[in-house]
């Protein structure tokens, strides 16, 4: 069903009921998984619960089988073994599981004033002043010299401290708001308060920082110099809510692109008697270009499909791996900028992301001119169309916003260029990039649904 609101669907209660409580799931999912290693822990849960198996366990594959692999525990794939051969290609859902955030630097601690700070640098695309004075939890790894991995989560009990960055008041910020708002808060501003008491050394001088220091040592084994080798992310404290006096929407942390990822993950896990093998692609770095050995520019995903094929019949032909690949199908499962009314002149309207009116088809992302964008094949879409209508799912299609503004990726054009069809498909999101941003609860099942049924008819 093309551009039309999606809650008609769910007017019924057994529908509705069923709609809640996949979103209920799903709020749970992202109120525990706020890093993309904490993603990668919640897949492995849930694929263990449905009887997937690591593919390190096994020495051969068959119809049927569920498998998952990781990589360095930043990303993971999901497999369910189709009837047809490998080399006729996959079915693939490809989302990322890292969201935008602020990161602790390697030299982090200082004092200044009274107080102690981390000093920090922010990963993807944020509206900087959109980050100070709420709550802050602390989430990540710190690896010490012997190999032993410390994991951090300070902030989400709420018996835990949780941490700020502070802005300045109103009475004083004269100067301040004659900046523009890209500058009113910049990057070297952002620093992390977290703490106050000075810890007397001797009785002529105070440190705060070696308070902080204690605290580091005696509560959690951490060592000044071990933040040189640490992952810690600061991300917005709490779980996932309900939105609206109605309850349509979820307000939460990492919509982008976690929304699209549980969802894909889902649909595969949920998927019953596949002709074509499909798998849940959860990608790191997407939000930083997709680079590195975790990102979707990794070779890590063809070695994973060099591994299947050995697994299948204990060949190891290239030219097949390359055929699995150009024969392979996947949706891009990445967010949408939903409309926001508030904000109208940004968005072209009979070509943007509504929230309500279901999965979101992007043919392109880029930027003015469609720079740098996986434009995919008409054909490709007519099939993809097809299954959306055939299976009853509603969906729309948008860009990013006015032809001369908008501007943005995905993994999309990375796959492309392997010779995959691949097409943009994933849920508006509200305040994209946001501490909090916002799904329709509808739009999150209609994904589900649209995956699943993609996964099931392509071919
Ligand atoms: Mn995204
Ligand atoms: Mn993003």
């Amino acid at each position: 069903m093309y551009k039309k609101n999606a809650w008609e669907k769910y007017s019924d209660e057994k529908a509705f009921n069923e709609l809640n409580s996949f979103n209920k799931n799903y709020m749970e999912f992202i109120s525990n998984a706020k890093t993309e290693r904490e993603c990668v822990i919640e897949a492995i849960k849930i694929a263990k619960k449905a009887g997937y198996k690591d593919i390190k366990e096994v020495s051969s594959i068959k119809p049927g089988d569920k498998l998952y692999a990781t990589n360095m525990g930043k990303n993971i794939c999901v497999f369910k073994i189709g009837k047809d051969k490998l080399e006729n290609g996959l079915n693939i859902l490809g989302a990322h599981i890292d969201s935008p955030r602020i990161d602790v630097k390697q030299n982090p601690l200082y004092e200044r004033g009274g107080f102690a700070y981390l000093d920090t640098h922010y990963y993807g695309g944020i509206v900087k002043y959109q980050w100070a004075t709420i709550k802050l939890a602390l989430h990540g790894v710190v690896v010490k010299e012997n190999g032993d991995v410390i994991n951090v989560c300070i902030g989400e009990d709420e018996n835990d401290p949780v941490f700020v960055i502070t802005d300045l008041l109103p009475h004083l910020a004269q100067d301040k708001m004659q900046k523009s708002a890209a500058k009113a808060i910049e990057g070297e501003d952002l620093d992390l308060t977290i703490g106050s008491i000075p810890f007397k050394k001797d009785k002529d001088s105070s440190s705060v920082k070696e308070n902080i220091k204690k605290i580091l040592k005696e509560k959690y084994n951490i060592d000044e110099e071990d933040f040189v080798s640490a992952e810690l992310e600061i991300v917005p404290e709490g779980k996932a809510r309900e939105l609206g006096l109605d309850r349509s929407m979820v307000l939460g942390y990492g919509h982008d692109d976690r929304v699209c990822a549980y969802t894909s993950l889902m649909a595969v896990i949920d998927s019953k008697d596949l002709d074509r093998t499909s798998v849940a692609y959860l990608v790191d770095k997407e939000e930083i270009g997709s680079v590195g050995a975790t990102g979707a520019h990794s070779e890590w995903f063809l070695n994973l499909v060099r591994e299947l094929m050995y697994l299948e019949n204990k060949e190891n032909s290239e030219l097949n791996v390359r055929r699995c690949i150009t024969n392979s199908f996947m949706l891009s499962s990445d967010v949408s900028a939903g409309y926001d009314p508030l904000y109208a002149s940004v968005f072209e309207d009979k070509n943007a992301s509504y929230l309500g009116e279901g999965l979101t088809f992007n043919k392109y992302t880029g930027a003015r001119g469609k720079s740098g964008c996986n434009d995919c094949m008409p054909e490709y879409m007519a099939k993809v169309r097809a299954i959306m209508n055939n299976n009853n799912i509603y969906y729309q299609t948008a860009e990013l916003g006015k032809v001369d503004i908008g501007g943005g990726g995905t993994i999309a054009y990375i796959m492309g260029n392997m010779g995959m069809n691949v097409v943009d498909a994933g849920v508006p999101v509200m305040s994209m990039h946001a501490p909090y941003e916002a799904v329709s609860k509808v739009d999150v099942y209609e994904a589900y649904l649209g995956y699943m049924a993609f996964i099931k008819d392509i071919k």
